[in-house]
Protein backbone atom coordinates (compact mmCIF):
# COMPACT_ATOMS: atom_id res chain seq x y z
CA UNK A 1 0.00 0.00 0.00
CA UNK A 2 1.12 3.75 -0.97
CA UNK A 3 2.18 5.85 1.84
CA UNK A 4 1.15 9.72 2.14
CA UNK A 5 1.70 12.47 3.72
CA UNK A 6 0.70 16.17 3.87
CA UNK A 7 2.00 19.34 5.58
CA UNK A 8 0.64 22.87 6.13
CA UNK A 9 3.29 25.19 8.03
CA UNK A 10 6.07 27.66 8.01
CA UNK A 11 7.52 27.20 4.59
CA UNK A 12 9.81 24.47 4.04
CA UNK A 13 11.89 22.53 1.11
CA UNK A 14 9.74 20.21 -0.84
CA UNK A 15 12.35 17.70 -1.51
CA UNK A 16 12.81 18.26 2.36
CA UNK A 17 9.68 17.32 3.66
CA UNK A 18 10.60 13.73 1.75
CA UNK A 19 13.46 13.24 3.85
CA UNK A 20 12.20 14.54 6.90
CA UNK A 21 13.08 12.36 9.59
CA UNK A 22 14.43 8.83 10.38
CA UNK A 23 11.29 7.09 8.41
CA UNK A 24 10.93 9.76 6.04
CA UNK A 25 8.45 9.31 3.42
CA UNK A 26 11.38 8.05 1.04
CA UNK A 27 12.28 5.11 3.31
CA UNK A 28 8.75 4.29 3.98
CA UNK A 29 9.41 3.76 0.14
CA UNK A 30 11.92 1.04 0.97
CA UNK A 31 11.34 0.33 4.50
CA UNK A 32 7.73 0.98 5.37
CA UNK A 33 6.37 -0.30 8.34
CA UNK A 34 2.65 -1.21 8.22
CA UNK A 35 1.81 -2.74 5.14
CA UNK A 36 -1.28 -4.44 5.75
CA UNK A 37 -0.98 -5.88 2.39
CA UNK A 38 1.40 -8.29 0.06
CA UNK A 39 3.33 -5.74 -0.90
CA UNK A 40 6.93 -5.10 0.82
CA UNK A 41 7.95 -1.79 -0.60
CA UNK A 42 6.79 1.17 -2.47
CA UNK A 43 8.80 1.40 -5.16
CA UNK A 44 6.41 2.22 -8.24
CA UNK A 45 7.06 5.75 -7.99
CA UNK A 46 6.36 8.95 -5.74
CA UNK A 47 4.86 12.30 -6.62
CA UNK A 48 4.80 15.69 -4.36
CA UNK A 49 2.47 18.96 -4.58
CA UNK A 50 3.15 21.93 -3.41
CA UNK A 51 1.15 25.53 -3.58
CA UNK A 52 2.81 28.67 -5.04
CA UNK A 53 3.22 31.27 -2.56
CA UNK A 54 2.40 34.05 -4.59
CA UNK A 55 -0.81 36.25 -3.72
CA UNK A 56 -3.80 35.45 -5.12
CA UNK A 57 -2.56 32.10 -6.93
CA UNK A 58 -3.39 29.18 -4.90
CA UNK A 59 -2.93 25.97 -7.23
CA UNK A 60 -1.09 23.30 -6.73
CA UNK A 61 1.74 22.55 -8.88
CA UNK A 62 3.43 18.74 -8.84
CA UNK A 63 5.91 16.84 -9.46
CA UNK A 64 5.27 12.76 -10.37
CA UNK A 65 7.47 10.29 -11.17
CA UNK A 66 7.63 6.30 -12.46
CA UNK A 67 10.98 6.13 -10.66
CA UNK A 68 11.48 4.79 -6.64
CA UNK A 69 11.41 7.81 -4.64
CA UNK A 70 14.94 6.73 -3.08
CA UNK A 71 16.60 6.73 -6.80
CA UNK A 72 15.09 9.99 -8.04
CA UNK A 73 17.50 12.89 -8.13
CA UNK A 74 14.84 15.14 -8.20
CA UNK A 75 13.94 15.05 -4.75
CA UNK A 76 17.52 16.04 -3.61
CA UNK A 77 17.89 18.15 -6.51
CA UNK A 78 15.07 20.60 -8.21
CA UNK A 79 12.68 19.79 -5.24
CA UNK A 80 15.36 20.24 -2.60
CA UNK A 81 15.10 23.87 -4.09
CA UNK A 82 11.34 25.10 -4.55
CA UNK A 83 9.73 25.67 -0.96
CA UNK A 84 6.34 26.27 0.26
CA UNK A 85 3.84 26.28 3.23
CA UNK A 86 1.79 23.49 1.79
CA UNK A 87 2.89 20.08 0.53
CA UNK A 88 1.19 16.57 -0.33
CA UNK A 89 3.19 13.97 -1.03
CA UNK A 90 2.74 9.94 -1.68
CA UNK A 91 5.16 7.32 -2.17
CA UNK A 92 3.32 4.27 -4.43
CA UNK A 93 2.99 0.07 -4.34
CA UNK A 94 1.08 -0.22 -7.61
CA UNK A 95 -2.06 -2.55 -6.46
CA UNK A 96 -1.32 -5.72 -8.58
CA UNK A 97 -2.41 -5.33 -12.62
CA UNK A 98 -2.64 -1.53 -12.39
CA UNK A 99 -0.25 0.56 -14.52
CA UNK A 100 3.22 1.60 -13.08
CA UNK A 101 3.46 5.02 -15.29
CA UNK A 102 4.55 8.43 -13.87
CA UNK A 103 0.66 9.42 -14.07
CA UNK A 104 -0.46 6.68 -12.23
CA UNK A 105 1.54 8.41 -9.09
CA UNK A 106 -0.37 10.33 -6.47
CA UNK A 107 -1.01 13.22 -6.13
CA UNK A 108 -3.65 14.05 -8.54
CA UNK A 109 -4.21 17.53 -8.96
CA UNK A 110 -6.73 20.36 -10.36
CA UNK A 111 -6.66 24.06 -9.64
CA UNK A 112 -6.21 24.44 -5.75
CA UNK A 113 -6.84 20.44 -5.18
CA UNK A 114 -4.29 17.63 -4.65
CA UNK A 115 -5.23 14.37 -3.46
CA UNK A 116 -3.97 10.88 -3.09
CA UNK A 117 -5.19 7.25 -2.49
CA UNK A 118 -3.91 4.92 -0.28
CA UNK A 119 -5.19 1.68 -0.45
CA UNK A 120 -7.28 -0.13 -3.19
CA UNK A 121 -11.21 -0.33 -4.26
CA UNK A 122 -11.97 -4.16 -4.46
CA UNK A 123 -13.51 -4.99 -7.32
CA UNK A 124 -12.34 -2.12 -9.75
CA UNK A 125 -13.56 -0.82 -12.12
CA UNK A 126 -17.26 -2.16 -12.02
CA UNK A 127 -17.48 -1.06 -8.48
CA UNK A 128 -16.14 2.20 -9.39
CA UNK A 129 -19.46 2.97 -12.34
CA UNK A 130 -22.21 3.88 -9.90
CA UNK A 131 -19.96 5.99 -8.49
CA UNK A 132 -18.98 7.78 -11.71
CA UNK A 133 -22.12 7.89 -13.16
CA UNK A 134 -22.49 11.40 -13.21
CA UNK A 135 -18.88 12.25 -13.85
CA UNK A 136 -18.93 13.88 -17.58
CA UNK A 137 -16.72 12.13 -19.85
CA UNK A 138 -14.35 14.98 -20.48
CA UNK A 139 -13.10 14.01 -16.57
CA UNK A 140 -13.63 10.29 -17.54
CA UNK A 141 -10.95 10.50 -20.91
CA UNK A 142 -8.09 13.17 -19.12
CA UNK A 143 -8.38 9.99 -16.29
CA UNK A 144 -4.52 10.24 -15.50
CA UNK A 145 -3.77 7.04 -15.31
CA UNK A 146 -5.90 3.48 -15.74
CA UNK A 147 -6.12 2.98 -11.75
CA UNK A 148 -8.40 3.03 -9.12
CA UNK A 149 -7.47 5.89 -7.03
CA UNK A 150 -7.23 7.59 -10.38
CA UNK A 151 -10.78 6.80 -10.87
CA UNK A 152 -11.32 7.60 -7.32
CA UNK A 153 -9.95 11.17 -7.93
CA UNK A 154 -12.52 11.81 -10.66
CA UNK A 155 -15.13 11.15 -8.40
CA UNK A 156 -13.71 13.25 -5.80
CA UNK A 157 -13.06 16.11 -8.18
CA UNK A 158 -16.41 15.91 -9.79
CA UNK A 159 -18.22 16.35 -6.69
CA UNK A 160 -15.88 19.07 -5.59
CA UNK A 161 -17.37 21.39 -8.16
CA UNK A 162 -20.81 21.44 -5.90
CA UNK A 163 -19.77 20.53 -2.23
CA UNK A 164 -17.42 21.16 0.70
CA UNK A 165 -14.76 18.68 1.01
CA UNK A 166 -15.73 16.85 4.71
CA UNK A 167 -19.22 16.09 3.02
CA UNK A 168 -17.31 14.52 -0.66
CA UNK A 169 -15.32 12.28 1.45
CA UNK A 170 -17.54 11.04 3.29
CA UNK A 171 -20.16 10.17 0.47
CA UNK A 172 -17.31 8.75 -1.55
CA UNK A 173 -16.56 6.63 1.76
CA UNK A 174 -20.39 5.70 2.27
CA UNK A 175 -20.66 4.63 -1.47
CA UNK A 176 -17.47 2.60 -1.98
CA UNK A 177 -18.76 0.83 1.82
CA UNK A 178 -21.97 -0.11 -0.29
CA UNK A 179 -20.60 -0.78 -3.95
CA UNK A 180 -16.93 -2.22 -2.89
CA UNK A 181 -16.85 -3.52 0.57
CA UNK A 182 -13.18 -4.38 2.23
CA UNK A 183 -12.00 -1.52 0.00
CA UNK A 184 -8.97 0.33 1.77
CA UNK A 185 -9.14 4.29 1.49
CA UNK A 186 -7.07 6.35 3.76
CA UNK A 187 -7.87 9.08 1.17
CA UNK A 188 -5.69 12.99 1.41
CA UNK A 189 -6.96 15.93 0.11
CA UNK A 190 -5.59 19.54 0.27
CA UNK A 191 -6.41 22.96 -0.79
CA UNK A 192 -2.85 24.05 0.56
CA UNK A 193 -4.44 25.49 3.61
CA UNK A 194 -6.86 22.37 4.79
CA UNK A 195 -5.88 18.92 4.66
CA UNK A 196 -8.64 16.58 5.00
CA UNK A 197 -7.67 12.51 5.58
CA UNK A 198 -9.32 9.45 6.15
CA UNK A 199 -8.54 6.30 7.71
CA UNK A 200 -10.30 2.99 6.27
CA UNK A 201 -8.37 -0.10 6.92
CA UNK A 202 -5.23 1.72 6.73
CA UNK A 203 -2.67 3.46 9.21
CA UNK A 204 -2.53 7.49 9.62
CA UNK A 205 -0.87 9.47 12.56
CA UNK A 206 -0.78 13.48 13.01
CA UNK A 207 1.31 15.83 14.85
CA UNK A 208 0.33 19.53 15.44
CA UNK A 209 3.75 21.02 16.92
CA UNK A 210 5.39 24.52 16.63
CA UNK A 211 2.88 25.86 14.22
CA UNK A 212 2.57 23.06 12.13
CA UNK A 213 1.03 20.43 11.09
CA UNK A 214 2.21 17.11 9.57
CA UNK A 215 -0.40 14.29 8.53
CA UNK A 216 1.18 11.07 7.50
CA UNK A 217 0.62 6.97 7.05
CA UNK A 218 3.65 6.64 9.67
CA UNK A 219 5.18 8.60 12.02
CA UNK A 220 8.27 10.56 10.26
CA UNK A 221 10.22 9.69 13.68
CA UNK A 222 10.33 9.11 17.49
CA UNK A 223 8.26 12.55 18.40
CA UNK A 224 6.27 11.45 21.03
CA UNK A 225 4.08 13.81 20.00
CA UNK A 226 2.82 11.87 17.14
CA UNK A 227 -0.87 10.81 17.32
CA UNK A 228 -2.44 7.86 15.79
CA UNK A 229 -5.56 8.27 13.97
CA UNK A 230 -8.62 5.56 14.49
CA UNK A 231 -10.18 3.27 11.71
CA UNK A 232 -13.07 5.19 9.90
CA UNK A 233 -11.87 8.39 10.90
CA UNK A 234 -11.55 11.79 9.10
CA UNK A 235 -9.15 14.45 10.39
CA UNK A 236 -9.60 18.26 9.02
CA UNK A 237 -6.27 20.19 9.73
CA UNK A 238 -4.92 23.53 9.33
CA UNK A 239 -1.41 24.82 10.59
CA UNK A 240 -3.48 25.72 13.64
CA UNK A 241 -4.50 22.14 14.64
CA UNK A 242 -6.39 19.09 13.58
CA UNK A 243 -10.15 17.64 14.24
CA UNK A 244 -10.49 14.02 14.15
CA UNK A 245 -13.99 12.51 13.86
CA UNK A 246 -15.62 9.36 13.05
CA UNK A 247 -17.11 8.98 9.63
N1 LIG B 1 -4.43 1.14 -5.75
C1 LIG B 1 -3.64 2.33 -5.92
C2 LIG B 1 -2.65 2.21 -7.05
O1 LIG B 1 -2.39 1.16 -7.56
C3 LIG B 1 -2.97 2.71 -4.63
C4 LIG B 1 -1.93 1.74 -4.27
C5 LIG B 1 -1.55 1.67 -2.85
O2 LIG B 1 -2.08 2.30 -1.93
N2 LIG B 1 -0.62 0.82 -2.66
O3 LIG B 1 -2.10 3.21 -7.42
Amino acid sequence: MCRHLGYLGPAVSVGGMLTRGDHSLVVQSWAPSDMRCDAVANADGFGAAWWDATPGVRDAAVHVSAMPAWGDPTIAGTLAHVRSDAVLAAVRSATSGMPVTATASAPFVDGPWAFSHNGVVRGWPQTLSPLAADVPVEDLLRLPAATDSAGLWAVVRHRLRNDEPTSVLRSVIADLDREAPGSRLNLLLGDGTTLWATTVHHSLSVLTADGSVVIASEPLDGDPRWVAVADRCIVVATRDGAQVTPL
